[in-house]
């Protein structure tokens, strides 16, 4: 089809661009291969395609591109990893880590959102990846511990259960910041017990809330 023709050469020229900061090459591919445009289907095509976040309704947005790979490269893939991800929100990271890792169970807070996500990957048939309606401060403690946790959403403070949540020698990649315009982009390794934290710059993420605060 026309569409899915121009659709392929668009994503050719934004994993060019993603390449400029994103060298892991498993990750490139991934961006290869999943259509961006079907997780923003109100959005045009050069839209979809280009290194911006978009809105996705609801306050949230999808991740630029850049950023999504930047994420997926920290979060250091092998193939066999159970990922959790905290906020859902469009699906595209989701999809984009079912091709990098052997599970992902991903976290939305808003029920509209969670269900265009599932039905979108179901579509694409990311049948590893599992949707789940629920507070991201809580994490997922029924399908714990977790090789690596990402959370696309940013925390005043790291969640205690997301740090209890992840596996000996597990990597959880977390922007943190009371406040959008001074949020780091953080990883932390699980080793023998403790946390060992590393920054890694400056990140924009939309506020990850409390679910009472909804009410
Ligand atoms: N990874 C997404 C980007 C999502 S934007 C993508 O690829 O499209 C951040 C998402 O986090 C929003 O959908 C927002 O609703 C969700 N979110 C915010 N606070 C949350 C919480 N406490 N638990 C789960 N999800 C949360």
């Amino acid at each position: 089809m026309a569409n899915d023709d121009e659709a392929s050469a668009l994503r050719e020229a934004l994993v060019g661009v993603v390449a400029r900061e994103v060298h892991d090459p498993r990750v490139l591919d991934a961006m290869r291969v999943v259509p961006r445009h079907r997780f923003v289907p109100e959005h045009p095509l050069s839209d979809a395609y280009a290194d911006h976040p978009l809105p996705i309704g609801y306050g949230a947005t999808i991740s630029q591109p850049t950023v999504v790979g930047l994420m997926s490269e920290a979060l250091a893939l092998c193939g066999d990893e159970r990922i959790l991800e905290i906020g859902t929100g469009s699906g595209y990271q989701s999809a984009v880590l079912s091709r990098l890792a052997g599970e992902v169970d991903t976290v939305e807070v808003i029920p509209a959102l969670a269900e265009r996500a599932r039905s979108a990957l179901a579509d694409l048939g990311c049948g590893n990846v599992h949707v789940h309606v629920g507070d991201g401060w809580s994490g997922l403690p029924s399908r714990a511990p977790f090789d690596r946790i990402v959370v696309t959403a940013a925390p005043e403070h790291l969640p205690e259960a997301l740090a209890a949540q992840l596996a000996e020698g597990g990597l959880l990649v977390v922007p943190v910041g009371p406040q959008t315009r001074d949020q780091r982009l953080e990883r932390h390794q699980r080793r023998g017990g403790r946390l060992v934290r590393e920054d890694l710059g400056a990140v924009r993420f939309v506020p990850m809330v409390r679910s009472e605060s909804r009410s």
